[in-house]
């Protein structure tokens, strides 16, 4: 261990802790742009200079370790000065739209350029031109924004993904993919994880908001709404509620509020999904067919697997997501049940993803999505109805897709699509088997294994979030070291509580609160409070295998909710 004062306070730490991190543990707080935990730290933004005896000069406390007896300031003049022309350089070369910004109130520069008093003129900067790359359907980036931090870099590079990273020299250099390709030539696969990294305004989803309040206010349209199961454990976060808060009626009294809409729950098809899945599986282990199967309701994965790992392709499980899965439901059976016209029907879906909106764009899903908005969004079509949030009352979703399982809802955390398919595949291997949990696939480690035996038949399973862990896996499935007969990933470290399209909260809170674990802990909550458990409790699926696909696996469940994939080898 090691003692040093911070500011004066004194502070025990084990050796080789930074200065950040030890600072943390004394209650001070140093200020960051391109460090952020878990992800990034490079010590180039220069904000968390300090002054600290045994060095010479200011040091980056972001990675300057700690020393017997070192004494550290934070807040002298000289800190402070230097910070106040760090920021200001980096703002002499930054579009200063902040009145119109999306992150404006939310933008880390913004904050500490008024705490610290800059001048965002004092410097003269070159002007700044740059296009905007909005060449994909899920994201939006202006360079003429970016402040060179490189998390977004750094985020994607977790991934495994590495589509974007630093060009050019000098003054020029800037954040893009090789070859200065847009990043839909790029190998990009949507998840968003380098805008929710991203400090600033420099990178933000592809906005349908307009569409979706024109087809609010156009009266030969029927708008519905659905919402995934992790968007109500983060939608209160934009209005200042504490993370890890359940906001399920509020968010549907929201929704209603926007206009003349219905509001149906994801969760349904959450269920849905894993009826299909499940029968899937089980029939793949009795007819001896490609094993592992991957889950494939998240289509960052998807599309990491149809570029990355072609020959896997077979490994996917032909179920569309939960998403499309209800946009094929509301066009053919609920249309027809309904006798509305498809074309008639304006179906929004709104989640904590990015990926999702490029899917929904994708030719083999027949457009039967018309739209999807991020949590961030919504939240911002309900500030702009001027809906009070926090006051109102809690409502339900409206029928007949309104009554899903706790399996539904747990779909939105890492483990939770594997837990929820073992409950109903377990059932069709041993009709009396009553196990619901299944704890050994549960929590936010990057890889969960476990082997499980149902009526003579052993599954081994792997569960994995983030795609450096994904690849992982299949590097060692291909190695033949790793071998399993189920396998779910998400693409997002956490799964979809820690989504692209959850709201952006600042490094200050990122640094100091288990997002994944409190997101996921709301979903678990939700779960265990359900009288109904697995997916083939759900009424909804009694209702509409009965009245229009028969059973798990039937033509008709194929021809509407399963799907088929596409290699798209790139380098
Ligand atoms: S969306 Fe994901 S894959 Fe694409 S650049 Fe961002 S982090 Fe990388
Ligand atoms: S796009 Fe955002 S995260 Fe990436 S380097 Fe620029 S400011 Fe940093
Ligand atoms: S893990 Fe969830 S939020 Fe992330 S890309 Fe996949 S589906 Fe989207």
């Amino acid at each position: 261990m090691v003692n040093l004062k911070i500011n004066n306070i004194p502070v025990t730490v084990p050796e080789g802790t930074t200065i950040l991190e030890a600072a943390r543990l004394a209650h001070v707080e140093i200020p960051t742009l391109c460090y952020l935990k878990d992800v990034a730290c490079v010590g180039s933004c220069r904000m968390c200079l300090v002054e600290a005896t045994g060095a010479r000069g200011l040091v980056a406390a972001c990675v300057y370790p700690v020393s017997e007896g070192m004494e550290v300031k934070t807040n002298t003049e000289k800190c402070r000065k230097s910070r106040k022309m760090s920021l200001e350089l980096l703002l002499s070369k930054h579009k200063k739209e902040c009145l119109a910004c999306e992150r404006a109130g939310n933008c880390e520069l913004q904050r500490l350029s008024t705490e610290y008093g800059c001048d965002p003129n004092h410097f003269e900067g070159e002007p700044l031109d740059h296009p905007l790359d909005e060449s994909a359907p899920y994201v939006v980036r202006d360079r003429d924004k970016c402040i060179n931090c490189n998390r977004c870099v750094a985020a994607c590079k977790k991934q495994s993904v590495g589509a974007i990273g630093p060009i050019g020299r000098g003054y020029n250099v800037h954040v893009g993919s090789a070859f200065e390709m847009s990043l839909m030539e790029s190998v990009c696969v949507g998840c968003g994880q380098c805008i929710v990294a991203c400090p600033v305004g420099a990178l933000k989803e592809r906005t349908t908001v307009d569409s979706v309040w024109e087809a609010i206010a156009d009266p030969e349209k029927k708008v519905v709404f659905f919402t995934a199961p992790s968007v109500r454990a983060t939608l209160g976060e934009a209005f200042g509620l504490p993370v890890g808060t359940n906001v399920e009626g509020k968010m549907v009294a929201a929704i209603r509020r926007l206009g003349n809409v219905e509001v149906f729950n994801m969760d349904v098809t959450a269920d849905l999904t894993i009826m299909e899945e499940a029968y899937e599986l089980v029939s793949r282990i009795k007819n001896g067919e490609t094993l592992p199967m991957f889950t494939s309701c998240c289509p960052g994965w998807v599309k990491f697997v149809e570029q990355k790992y072609p020959d896997f392709i077979p490994n996917l499980s032909t179920c569309k997501s939960p998403q499309e899965m209800f946009g094929a439901l509301l066009k053919t059976y609920y249309c027809e049940k309904n006798g509305i016209d498809p074309k008639n029907l304006y179906v929004v879906s709104v989640i904590p993803c990015t990926a999702k909106k490029y899917e929904c764009t994708r030719p083999e899903m027949n457009g039967e999505v018309d739209t999807a908005l991020t949590t961030r969004e919504l939240a911002r079509m309900i500030k702009t109805a001027g809906i009070k949030f926090a006051d109102l009352p809690d409502e339900e979703f409206d029928n007949p897709f309104a009554t899903a399982t706790g399996g539904g809802a747990i779909f939105g955390a890492t483990g939770g699509v594997m837990e929820a398919a073992l409950r109903v595949a377990a059932k069709l291997l041993d009709g009396n088997f009553e196990v619901v949990d299944f704890p050994e696939v549960r929590g936010t480690s990057p890889i969960k294994e476990a082997t499980y035996s149902v009526a003579g038949v052993t599954v081994r399973v792997a569960v994995a979030s983030g795609l450096a862990n994904a690849a992982e896996i299949l590097d060692g499935i291909k190695a033949g070291t790793r071998h399993y007969d189920f396998v779910e990933i998400m693409a997002c470290p956490g799964g979809c509580v820690n989504g692209g399209g959850q709201p952006t909260l600042p490094d200050s809170v990122r640094n100091n609160v288990n997002l994944k674990g409190l997101r996921a802990k709301a979903l678990y909550s939700a779960d265990k409070e359900n009288t109904l458990r697995a997916s083939d409790e759900s009424p909804v699926m009694a209702q509409v295998y009965g009245e229009y696909f028969g059973s798990q696996g039937s033509h008709k469940a194929h021809e509407v909710l399963h799907t088929h994939y596409t290699a798209n080898k790139r380098i």
